[in-house]
């Protein structure tokens, strides 16, 4: 099939979370299944430029938005990969400190910025004359393309044929926006019923791309039945109940070559499933990273991710006190949230020998985290899909998680009877859920070694590869293409 997938991240370019990790992989991994994939990307300020080479495509490229024509240059990347990569260069929009916001606030034009670059992405379709069979688009950032691809008259009807596919990667993000860029936004009074894309006296993207897309997939089987009632569905799910038979849940798989603990060129060891020797190198390594005292038979337990709510930030820091009173070691890595910032921040000054953390966004130190920890901490109140759980499986770093989303889908609950299970997981959204279950987490590392060894090797023979995942995505896109037919 010819894919066009939009988005705005996709590693190795620009990454601030999941969302990334996943477009960059699905993206090689469709074209290793010789699909025809072009991959789209705004051209950020944050990409770096020395390290990826760059031609200039086309020098003048007109985006007509409302009664707007924008002129915006593309480049292309320059590359041996089995699919092409371009960006969108228009720099009012692109070229800022970061992604999303500053200062932890999300700019007030995302709305404009993202609907500019979903509608030049298929602008340049039409000047690639690659017509697509599939524009795969990812989260509220181009959820609006699917409404451009289906109504805005293209020249030579030139996408009547094209299926859109939505992932939602987060429901929690949805773009909500200013309802006066609707015109720029190309949105007129039938667009801004309550059916489409108006909610609370503004524009939701997200909710406007889920009407106008031909199917609509999430990131784990968990989460897409999580998603049609509240609270999962944050505020959306009457709504998607409406579109409940396009919906399909594909588990994300992982990147096997960044996160292998054979071959990770960023950690100090390798190691294996038969020989975790390396491991112990990793944590003696992580421990002196952290300033913490370096004690093989004390467990270290590990969190990386987002500081946000929704990671589930607020149950640890209430059972911190307890929890630090045990003969344990914690390292946190993380940014976001000022909040849990200073506060994960300040930590190790209070828990000198006990805690470690750095505020800030580092991928080898995830990796190191990943390699040298014995637990991994994913207390989440909702998880999509959640990678760290699996990176952590496959690095012999035992997750403790709660049953949600994609981590009901990948952690299997210990079970001491029958000697089964990969990881410790809790039910209910409370601090004493939590420490209880670090409690005996920490039970089985003191006093049942053997079963916890064991567990590292259930999860560490995992297989989180891609295979199952694309075999579905095919299947959505026939069916994307079966509605699409059908489109009047
Ligand atoms: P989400 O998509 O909600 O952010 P995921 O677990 O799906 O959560 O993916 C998060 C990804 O971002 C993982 O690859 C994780 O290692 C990475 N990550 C998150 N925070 C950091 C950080 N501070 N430094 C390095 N990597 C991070």
């Amino acid at each position: 099939m010819n894919i066009l997938i939009a988005s705005s991240e996709a590693v190795p370019f620009i990454k601030t979370g999941g969302l990334g990790d996943i477009v960059g992989t699905l993206t090689q991994q469709l074209a290793a299944r010789n699909h025809h994939v072009k991959l789209i990307l705004p051209l950020y300020s944050t990409i770096d430029r020395s390290q990826f080479q760059m031609v200039e495509k086309i020098s003048i490229m007109k985006v007509q938005m409302g009664t707007v024509s924008m002129s915006c240059r593309v480049w292309q990347l320059t590359t041996d990969a089995a699919y092409e990569v371009y960006f969108i260069e228009y720099n009012e929009y692109f070229a800022r400190s970061s992604v999303y916001g500053d200062n932890n606030a999300a700019y007030a034009d995302n709305g404009k910025r993202f609907s500019f670059f979903s509608k030049a992405v298929l602008e340049l379709a039409i000047q690639l004359e690659f017509r697509p069979d599939i524009v795969h688009v990812n989260d509220w950032q181009t959820a609006i393309l699917c409404y451009y691809l289906k109504t805005w008259k293209w020249e030579k009807d030139f996408f009547n044929k094209t299926a859109s596919v939505l992932t939602i990667h987060n429901l929690g993000y949805q773009g909500q926006t200013d309802l006066s860029f609707s015109s720029f936004m190309g949105l007129n009074w039938m667009q801004m019923r309550s059916e489409e894309f108006e909610s609370m006296g503004g524009i939701n993207l997200l909710k406007g791309g889920i009407f106008y897309a031909d199917q609509v997939t999430t990131v784990s089987p968990t989460y897409a039945k999580e998603i049609l009632s509240e609270p999962g569905g944050c505020g959306l799910s009457a709504f998607l109940i409406r579109r409940q038979n396009d919906i399909t849940g594909i588990l994300n798989g992982i990147d096997l070559t960044e996160w292998d603990p054979e071959k990770d060129p960023t950690i100090p060891a390798n190691y294996s499933k038969s020989n975790l020797k390396g491991k112990k190198v990793c944590k003696e390594q992580l421990q002196s990273t952290f300033l913490l005292p370096i004690n093989e038979k004390v467990p270290v337990f590990a969190f990386i991710g987002r500081l946000v709510d929704q990671k589930g930030l607020a149950l640890l820091k209430n059972c911190l006190d307890t929890i630090l009173s045990w003969e344990l070691q914690l390292v946190v890595l993380g940014s976001g949230n000022p909040y849990f910032a200073s506060y994960f921040g300040d930590l190790p000054k209070y828990h000198q020998k006990k805690v470690g953390s750095y505020i800030g966004f580092k991928p080898d130190l995830a990796h190191l985290i990943e390699a040298g920890a014995d637990f991994f901490l994913m207390p989440s109140l909702y998880e999509p899909c959640g990678l760290n759980q699996m990176y952590s499986l496959r690095y012999g770093t035992v997750p403790i998680v709660r049953a949600t989303g994609g981590l009901s889908d990948t952690v299997e609950n210990y079970d001491e009877k029958k000697g089964t299970g990969t990881g410790f997981v809790f039910y209910d959204i409370s601090a004493n859920a939590l420490e209880k279950t670090i409690g005996w987490a920490l039970h089985t590392w003191y006093n049942d070694r053997k079963s916890y060894s064991a567990m590292q090797r259930r999860g560490m023979k995992m297989d989180f590869s891609w295979n199952q995942a694309l075999i579905q995505y095919e299947a959505v896109y026939d069916k994307a293409l079966e509605r699409r037919a059908h489109w009047h």
